[in-house]
């Protein structure tokens, strides 16, 4: 389906902030009749990690299409590293890498052979040497594309987004399929980036993966950021829940600020107030000298947020 333009689409620039990398306002796309960008606004600072997560569908991949260029907006203001994607492409192509959800490899090429090709074809020096020992590739040098594995083709088109080091690198789910080891080495090589004072933007589905890399994040649904801010604002904003076995004689339960609800012998409390319910609960347990071998606390969890997202019970928080 082809992408539809109106007014206050390209040509029309956000002012220029020197301390964005990225300044997004009212992004609308459409596909046709559909709109799976319905006004968004978001705001990546120069030298951060900014990570956009999000259900399926929510139009992540559509928003960083429209910041790479390849995608048209049908309304809003882009500006990214001062430049309007839509009609100065050529000029941010310099600055920027980009991995896609799927790379276009020419797949007959051999993995050495590709990134010969882009010393080639990138402005940017950088040594093939270096991509093949960062992500791993020097065994498959002399591999055809076509034979990789798709953990292998992720970390090729990985090694080429970040080819000579740009100035912003996009990455789309950049980690999807690799195992344990590998998605390791792409958060080194992430983190690398942003020590050299690069900026990154990238979706992913891994709530551990924001953690461990993302300054700030904002969460999309349905063509709209829910929210937005750093993680543990995000997490912090909704319940915790902790959960014990009690033994079948113990009929009573301690009164408490969450919601408690019992099945069978299993207690499940979702609070606001961990700290606080979890200290009358033990306090509690402690005084009937009930043990609670399998006592488990813990923060929201991304599924928890997701769920807060879909059914409207996010508040937004704003960095
Ligand atoms: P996921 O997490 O599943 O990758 P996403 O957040 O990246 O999802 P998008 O790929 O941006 O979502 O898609 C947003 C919506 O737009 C979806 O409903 C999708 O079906 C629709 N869409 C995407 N590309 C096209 C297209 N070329 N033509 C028509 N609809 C499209």
């Amino acid at each position: 389906m082809t992408q539809t333009t109106d007014r206050a689409g390209p040509g029309a620039t956000a002012s220029p902030d020197t301390q964005l990398a990225i300044a997004v306002h009212g992004l609308h796309v459409r596909y046709g009749d559909f709109e799976a960008v319905r006004g968004i606004d978001l705001d990546v600072r120069r030298g951060e990690i900014f990570a956009l997560l999000g259900t399926n569908g929510a139009g992540k991949t559509t928003t960083l299409e429209v910041l790479e260029g390849f995608g048209t907006r049908s309304g809003g203001t882009v500006a990214v590293l001062g430049l309007d994607p839509a009609t100065e492409r050529a000029a941010l192509q310099v600055r920027m890498g980009v991995q896609l959800q799927e790379g276009g490899f020419v797949e007959e090429l051999t993995v050495g052979e590709t990134l010969a090709l882009w010393q080639r074809l990138v402005d940017r020096p950088d040594r093939p040497e270096r991509l093949l020992e960062r992500f791993d590739l020097r065994a498959r040098r002399d591999v055809s594309v076509g034979k990789l594995s798709g953990g292998e083709k992720r970390r090729l088109d990985l090694a080429l987004a970040v080819w000579g080091s740009p100035e912003l690198v996009i990455l789309d789910e950049p980690t999807t399929g690799l195992d344990p080891e590998s998605r390791r080495r792409t958060w080194d090589a992430i983190q690398e980036l942003q020590e050299a004072g690069r900026t990154v933007v990238l979706t992913t589905h891994y709530l551990e993966e924001a953690e461990a890399l993302a300054d700030r994040v904002a969460i999309m649904h349905e063509g709209r950021v829910a929210v937005t801010g750093t993680l543990a604002e995000i997490v912090a904003a909704q319940p915790a829940r902790f959960s014990a076995t009690l033994p079948a004689e113990i009929a009573d339960l301690p009164e408490l600020r969450g919601t408690t609800q019992r099945d069978g012998e299993r207690v499940q409390v979702r609070t606001d107030d961990l700290q606080g319910d979890l200290t009358t609960f033990l306090s509690w347990a402690a005084a009937r000298g009930v043990r609670l071998p399998d006592l488990r606390a813990a923060p929201a969890s991304l599924a928890d947020i997701y769920h807060a997202v879909r059914t409207d019970q996010m508040e937004v928080t704003r960095p």
